[in-house]
């Protein structure tokens, strides 16, 4: 018999993916470049060529029975010692090999997280706006994820509402900063305090209540601001980091999940992953990936275009009267819609060819977001469409 539960999840469908399919399915009537498709969270700019030549370099150069042999289940030992190696330098923690399990992407990195500081029944608190693939990455663990509303003045933590649902069941808070979907850079005065309510409540609970940071847009960064560093903060702290935004490698399903040496069981918690691989069919990611990102460790794709379509846009909006936080980084804005159904609003664009994601499924009901990770020309021929939307629908 097969699984009800599963049959069931095909009639929800996933919004972002329903929009990009009419995205795709509109380009092919009127030109996929008279679309201005703001649907997808895919990168838009090429991976480095250093990381295209490590790839030829495998591949030509090293023995092809290593290379494509398993890597170990906790992934590469040489990959993991220059990841260790590359945090250390950067954030100053005292990392080891033993703190790295090499993922496929933040998606394989948090799901394992999760298992590894949970049992079914146990809460996951995560903060809205957030990446809804969080409901399963976490509801199929068998915890249960609680979403806190959003603090819509600056989408930093809402720590009222947090409080109040804090409670000794929570095992886990997932965050996420640079912040998919509102762009938000979490500061430092938002760790501080998150740092400090989760230590008074690890105290008062009497067990460990780990932070898993979310890190895919750590480096897309905007006015060359710094993106502090959850870790840093808080020891019980596993990092899920991934190279599929930094450096345009989506495809390639390839991340690390990083424990904090100074985490409770920080010694084991990497290890531990490989266990839980076992049971998930994970079994570490492909093998040239993980060889090929060790050698770019310090490279970025150039993600100033990104900064330039943020600058264009947020200027319009602002202009145009939205409400709406300006993207301290990602490729993510969340305006507030121009009436309180956002999916309403959304559907009315539509009819502009603008492609824009109502906001509820994020946690955010009445914002929409606009994933602008796509040319800049574009995103300057999309402003005289999003005018004449906002003054034919909404008079203004
Ligand atoms: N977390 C967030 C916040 C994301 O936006 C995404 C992808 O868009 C992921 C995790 C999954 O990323 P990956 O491709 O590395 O699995």
């Amino acid at each position: 018999m097969i699984n009800k539960k599963y049959k069931e999840m095909l009639n929800a469908k996933n919004v972002i993916r329903v929009l990009s399919e009419y995205a795709t399915a509109r380009g092919q009537e009127i030109g996929y470049e008279n679309v201005f498709d703001y649907s997808l969270g895919n990168p838009s700019v090429p991976c480095t060529k250093g990381y295209t030549k490590a790839v030829i370099d495998i591949h030509e150069n090293e023995d092809p029975m290593a290379i494509h042999g398993y890597s170990p289940s906790l992934g590469n030992t040489m990959v993991r010692e220059k990841v260790a190696a590359h945090l250390k330098k950067r954030f100053g923690l005292p990392y080891e090999t033993k703190h790295i399990f090499m993922t496929s992407g933040a998606a394989g990195a948090v799901a394992h997280a999760v298992r590894a500081v949970t049992v079914p029944g146990d809460e996951v608190i995560t903060f809205a706006p957030y990446f809804p693939e969080y409901n399963p990455y976490v509801n199929e663990t068998g915890a249960i994820l609680k979403v806190v509303p959003p603090r819509t003045e600056d989408f930093q933590i809402n720590f009222s509402e947090f409080e109040k649902m804090m409670n000794e069941n929570v095992q886990a808070v997932l965050i996420n900063s640079p912040n998919n979907p509102s762009g938000v850079v979490y500061s430092e005065s938002t760790l501080e305090q998150l740092a400090a309510f989760l230590s008074a409540c690890e105290k008062k609970y009497g067990h460990e209540i780990f932070i898993i940071s979310d890190e895919p847009y750590r480096e897309i960064v905007f006015d060359g601001a710094k993106v502090p560093y959850p870790a840093a903060y808080y020891d019980n702290t596993i990092t899920c980091y991934s190279f599929s935004k930094s450096l345009s490698l989506p495809g390639e399903r390839i991340g690390y999940l990083a424990v904090n040496p100074k985490a409770v069981d920080g010694d084991i918690i990497a290890t531990m992953c490989g266990q839980i691989s076992r049971g998930i069919g994970h079994n570490c990611p492909s093998s040239t990936p993980q060889l090929a990102v060790a050698r770019v460790l310090d490279e970025t794709s150039d993600l100033s275009v990104y900064e330039a379509n943020r600058n264009i846009l947020y200027d319009e909006l602002v202009n145009l009267g939205f409400t709406v936080v300006k993207p301290g980084g990602t490729f993510y804005i969340l305006p507030k819609a121009l009436e309180d159904d956002s999916v309403a609003f959304c559907n009315k664009a539509k009819d502009y060819d603008l492609i824009l994601v109502p906001a509820d499924a994020f946690g955010a009901p009445g914002y929409f977001r606009m994933a602008y990770c796509i040319d800049t020309e574009k995103v300057q021929r999309s402003i005289p469409k999003l005018r004449e939307f906002v003054e034919k629908e909404y008079g203004r």
